[in-house]
C-alpha cells in the first residue's frame, strides 16, 4: 500500500508505519466488518508507538500524531459501543494516511535533510508520560516525586521492603500477628446493608490446614475478581472472628489473585518494595509501573560502565541491579535491603558516584590545560618586605598553605585551590601573601567577600599593609556614588590600583582590570557561589583561591570540590583559649544573662543575635529590634547597645560597626549579618537567641566571632524549644536540633562539628547542601557509601587520565550519560 512515488529501500520508520497500519486498515476494511477479529488493538497500538518513540526524535508534528493514536486507543475495549469503535477507527486510519506521507516526506529529504535530531534516542530518556497506563494526570502526580523519565522511575529504588514470602498456614493464624497466607476461594458473596449505603464483600478462604473469613466493604467489584475457586495471595493483619465464628479474619493490607500460569506476583508472596507515596500516587501502583517498565526495558539496557571497571569493582549487571532493587529475590534480607548494603544497591551507588567524577576529572583536566601565561616571581622584593612586617608569626599551618599556593602560581598551570580554614584559623593572611606574590610580579588581584560588611573588613584590615608595600588597594562598593565609581574603574582598567576588594558582583559587574591575575574568592560557608567559568567568560583567566571557613568533612569535599586542590588550615593562632558553650532554656535565662552582664562589667563587649529568615522576615527583623530597645531599658541600661541588620543604610551599619569596634557601643543586637567575619578581639559573649533555628555551621561561624583575644570567650546558645515540638521546617526534628546543639556544646572542632551534623542530619540536609543545588543522589549515600565514593572517584580519574574526551567508541555511552547529568550543573562548558 506504499505510495509508488518513491525508489530506494523503505526507511524504519516507513516499515513500522505500514506494520502499524495493518490491522487498522483490515479491522476498517468492508465497513468494518472484520473489526470483531482483531484483538488487542489497545496493546498492540500502545507498545508500537512506545517502540516508535524510542527508535528515534521526530518532529513535534510527527510526535503529537502518534501520542494521539496511542490515546484513541488507550481504553479501546470490545465493550465500546461500535460506532465508538468506528469512530476511533476512522481517525486512526486517517492519522495512519498523514504518518505515511511524513514518513516518505522524511525519506525523500533523506538523512542529509537537516533532521539532526533524529540521532537514536536512549531507550532509557523516554519521557513517562509515553508509557503505557501512564497519562496526563499520572505523569504529574510522577513528575510531582521527581520522575520525569523511564531511567527516573528506575531508578527511584525503594524506602523499605516487606517480606510477604513467608507463607503462614491458616490453621496457625493467631489475632494480632500481621501474616501472609495463600489459599483457594470458598465463598464469596456480596451483600446490601439495610440502608443500602454499603456493600459487603464476604469471603472465605481456605487451605489444607484451615479456613479465614475476609470482610471487604465498598469493594462490590471484588465479587467478581475473588470469585470461588481462584487462588489467591494475601497479607494483613489478623483479628479475632466475629462472635460465633470460629474462622479467624484478616484484616488484607495486600491480595493478589494467581493466574493459570504461573505469571509473577507482585505485591504478595514476596519481599515486597515499598515506594514512597504521594497523594494520588500508591507505593502499590509504584510497584505495578516498575514492574512494567523492568519487563519492557530492562532486557535492552546497555551496561555503560567499561568492562574493566565492573570487572575489577565486582559490580552486578546493570540489569539484575535494577531487578534486585526493586523486587529481591527470596531469601535476601530485606534490613540488609532497606540500609542500602546490597551488592544491587552497590552498582547503583557506584555508578552515581562514577558519573559525578567524570564530569569533575574532566573539568580538572580542562582547567590544567587552559592556557597560563601569567608569570609570577616568587623572588619578588614584596614578598620579602611583607614577611618583615607582619605583626605576628605565622601557623606552621599558615607557612605549609601559603608555600602551596606559591608553588601552584609558579606552577605552568592555572591555580584552581581551596584553603579550608576553621574561623580564626588565620586565612586572611594567606590570602595577603597571594596577593602581594601577584602585585609583585606585576599584576592585579581582586578579593571577594559575600557581603559588604566583609569586604570592608577586608578593606580595612589589608589596604594599610598593602600600602605600605606600595600596592593600591580600591573597596568597590555597590551603595558608592557613580563619579566614584566611575574614577575606580579607571583606575583598575588603567592599572594604577592593583587590588579590588568587593563583594562576588564584583566580577558579574563587568569591571575591567588591565592584567588580572589572581582571583580569591571568600566564601565562608558558602560553596560554588563563583564558578571559575564565570571569570573565563568575562575574559580573565587568573589564578583562583578560594577560602572556606566551612569544615567539609573529607567525602563531602570530594565529592562536591573533587576538581580544586585542597589546602587545610588545621590548627588556630597560638594563645587561644577554647571558647566555652553552654545550652540555655528559656527558665534558665537569668544565668544567661549573668554571665553576660560580668563580662560587660569587666569591660569585655558581646553580641546578641537573632535569627532572620526569609519567610518571617518582618517579624524576625521586629523581634531583634524590640529586644535591642527592651534590652537597653532593663537590663543592659548601664551599657551602650547597638543594632545592626541588614535594612540598614550602609552607613549607618558602617557607623555602629565602627562604635562597636572602638568600644563606644558595648553590646551589639544583630541579625545574622555579622555572621561572617567581623574581627572584635574585645568581645567575649556571643548570645545567640532562637539557637534551634540556626543550622549547626552557622552557629560554628558565629561562635567564632568570640574567642579571638587572649581571654576566655562564651557563647551561650539560648533555645526556648528544648522538648517541645518547635523545630524549623528543614532543620530536621527537634529532637535531631537539640542534639545538634549539644554537639556543639561538646566540641570546638568545626571538623568534629560537620562530621556531627552530617552524622544527625545526613547529607540532604547537612549545612543546608540542597539549596546550594548540590549534587543530589537517587540511590548513593555519601555518608554510607563512603568506600563506594573513594573507588568510583579513583576509577573515574583514571579514565580520564587514559582518555580524556572519553573519545574511545566505549565510553561514547558513557560520556552522554555523564553530560546529560552534569553537562548543566557543573556549567562542563568546555568540555562537551
Ligand atoms: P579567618 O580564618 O576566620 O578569616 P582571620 O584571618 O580573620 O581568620 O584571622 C583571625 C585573627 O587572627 C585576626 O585578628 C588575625 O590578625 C589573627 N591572626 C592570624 N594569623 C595569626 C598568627 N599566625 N598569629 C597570631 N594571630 C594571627
Ligand atoms: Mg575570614
Amino acid at each position: 500500500m506504499r505510495t509508488p512515488v518513491e525508489s530506494g529501500p523503505a526507511t524504519p520508520f516507513q516499515d513500522w508505519v505500514e506494520r502499524l497500519a495493518r490491522p487498522i486498515e483490515f479491522a476498517s476494511r468492508d465497513h468494518y466488518a472484520h473489526l470483531g477479529a482483531v484483538k488487542n488493538l489497545s496493546s498492540f497500538v500502545a507498545t508500537q508507538v512506545l517502540s516508535a518513540l524510542a527508535q528515534q526524535v521526530y518532529p513535534k508534528g510527527i510526535e503529537a500524531r502518534l501520542l494521539s493514536l496511542r490515546d484513541l486507543f488507550i481504553d479501546f475495549h470490545p465493550a465500546l459501543s461500535a460506532d465508538e469503535q468506528r469512530r476511533r477507527l476512522q481517525a486512526a486510519a486517517s492519522i495512519v494516511t498523514s504518518l505515511r506521507e511524513s514518513a516518505s516526506a522524511m525519506a525523500r529529504s533523506g538523512p542529509a535533510g537537516g533532521d539532526r535530531s533524529s540521532a537514536a534516542r536512549e531507550l532509557w530518556s523516554i519521557p513517562i508520560r509515553y508509557v503505557k497506563g501512564v497519562g496526563p494526570k499520572r505523569t504529574g502526580l510522577l513528575q510531582r516525586v521527581g520522575i520525569e523519565t523511564v531511567e527516573d522511575a528506575l531508578w527511584t529504588v525503594p524506602w523499605r521492603y516487606e517480606d510477604r514470602s513467608v507463607m503462614t498456614p491458616i490453621g496457625k493464624l493467631v489475632p494480632g500477628m500481621t501474616a501472609s497466607i495463600s489459599g483457594t476461594i470458598a465463598k464469596c458473596e456480596a451483600k446490601r446493608t439495610k440502608n443500602r449505603r454499603l456493600t459487603v464483600v464476604e469471603v472465605g478462604v481456605e487451605d489444607p490446614t484451615g479456613r479465614m473469613q475476609v470482610v471487604f466493604f465498598n469493594q462490590g467489584y471484588l465479587e467478581d475478581v475473588l470469585s470461588v475457586g481462584k487462588r489467591v495471595l494475601m497479607s494483613g493483619r489478623v483479628i479475632a472472628g466475629r462472635q460465633g465464628w470460629m474462622a479467624p479474619r484478616m484484616d488484607v493490607a495486600q491480595y493478589e489473585v494467581l493466574g493459570e500460569d504461573t505469571e509473577a506476583t507482585l505485591h504478595v508472596g514476596r519481599i515486597v518494595p515499598i515506594y514512597h507515596e504521594t497523594k494520588g500516587w500508591t507505593s502499590r501502583q509504584m510497584r505495578v509501573l516498575i514492574h512494567l517498565l523492568l519487563a519492557e526495558h530492562a532486557p535492552a539496557l546497555r551496561d555503560h560502565l567499561p568492562v574493566q571497571i565492573r570487572a575489577r569493582q565486582r559490580l552486578v549487571p546493570i540489569q539484575a541491579a535494577l531487578q534486585e532493587v526493586h523486587f529481591p529475590s527470596s531469601g535476601t534480607d530485606p534490613r540488609a535491603m532497606e540500609r542500602g548494603k546490597t551488592a544491587a544497591h552497590r552498582r547503583l551507588a557506584f555508578e552515581e558516584f562514577f558519573l559525578l567524577q567524570l564530569a569533575l576529572a574532566a573539568r580538572q583536566r580542562s582547567v590544567q590545560e587552559e592556557p597560563k601565561t601569567l608569570r609570577f616571581n616568587p623572588r619578588n622584593p614584596l614578598l620579602e618586605r611583607l614577611a618583615k612586617r607582619l605583626p605576628f608569626r605565622l601557623t606552621p599551618a599558615q607557612d605549609q598553605v601559603i608555600r602551596e599556593i606559591f608553588r601552584d602560581m609558579i606552577s605552568p598551570k592555572p591555580m584552581n585551590r581551596l584553603v579550608q580554614g576553621d574561623v580564626g584559623s588565620g586565612k586572611t593572611v594567606v590570602a595577603l601573601h597571594a596577593i602581594v606574590m601577584a602585585c609583585g610580579s606585576g599584576y592585579q588581584a581582586a578579593l571577594m567577600a559575600p557581603t559588604e560588611i566583609l569586604a570592608e573588613q577586608h578593606f580595612r584590615n589589608l589596604s594599610g599593609q598593602l600600602a605600605a608595600l606600595g600596592i593600591k588597594a580600591l573597596l568597590l562598593r555597590g551603595s558608592d556614588k557613580a563619579t566614584l565609581k566611575k574614577a575606580q574603574a579607571a583606575q583598575l582598567a588603567s592599572g594604577e590600583a592593583q587590588v579590588a576588594i568587593g563583594t562576588h558582583a564584583l566580577i558579574q559587574k563587568g569591571i575591567a582590570f588591565k592584567n588580572l591575575g589572581l582571583a580569591v574568592v571568600d566564601e565562608q560557608h558558602k560553596f560554588g557561589v563563583l564558578q571559575r567559568k564565570q571569570l573565563i567568560d568575562k575574559g580573565y583567566r587568573p589564578d583562583v583561591l578560594v577560602l572556606t571557613a566551612t569544615p567539609i568533612p573529607r567525602t563531602l569535599a570530594m565529592t562536591i570540590y573533587g576538581d580544586l586542590d585542597v589546602s587545610v588550615i588545621d590548627m588556630l593562632p597560638p594563645g587561644r583559649q577554647p571558647v566555652r558553650t553552654f545550652l540555655f532554656g528559656e527558665s534558665q535565662r537569668r544565668r544567661a544573662y549573668q554571665i553576660l552582664l560580668d563580662e560587660l562589667r569587666r569591660k569585655r563587649q558581646a553580641y546578641i543575635v537573632y535569627p532572620l529568615v526569609e519567610e518571617s522576615e518582618k517579624s524576625d527583623l521586629q523581634a531583634a529590634i524590640q529586644a535591642a530597645e527592651q534590652l537597653q531599658q532593663n537590663q543592659l541600661a548601664e551599657f551602650r547597645v547597638g543594632l545592626l541588620h541588614g535594612r540598614l543604610k550602609a552607613a549607618e551599619k558602617e557607623a555602629v560597626m565602627a562604635d562597636f569596634k572602638s568600644g563606644a557601643v558595648h553590646v551589639l543586637v544583630a541579625t545574622t549579618v555579622i555572621e561572617v567575619g567581623v574581627d572584635v578581639p574585645n568581645a567575649t559573649v556571643m548570645m545567640i537567641e532562637h539557637a534551634e533555628r540556626f543550622g549547626l555551621a552557622q552557629l560554628h561561624q558565629l561562635r567564632g566571632r568570640v574567642g579571638r583575644g587572649a581571654d576566655q570567650s562564651y557563647c551561650l546558645l539560648m533555645t526556648s524549644g528544648i522538648g517541645r515540638g518547635k523545630g524549623i521546617a528543614g532543620q530536621g526534628g527537634n529532637g535531631a536540633s537539640h542534639e545538634r546543639l549539644e554537639a556543639l556544646v561538646r566540641s570546638n572542632d568545626g571538623f568534629v562539628i560537620a562530621e556531627e551534623d552530617l552524622r544527625i542530619r545526613g547529607p540532604g540536609e547537612f549545612f543546608g547542601l540542597r539549596q546550594w543545588g548540590l549534587p543530589e543522589f537517587r540511590v548513593a549515600n555519601i555518608v554510607r557509601d563512603v568506600d563506594v565514593l573513594q573507588q568510583a572517584r579513583l576509577e573515574a580519574f583514571s579514565l580520564v587520565k587514559q582518555d580524556p574526551g572519553l573519545k574511545a567508541p566505549a565510553h561514547h555511552a558513557l560520556r552522554d550519560a555523564m553530560l546529560r547529568k552534569w553537562e548543566k550543573k557543573l556549567a562542563l562548558g568546555s568540555i562537551s
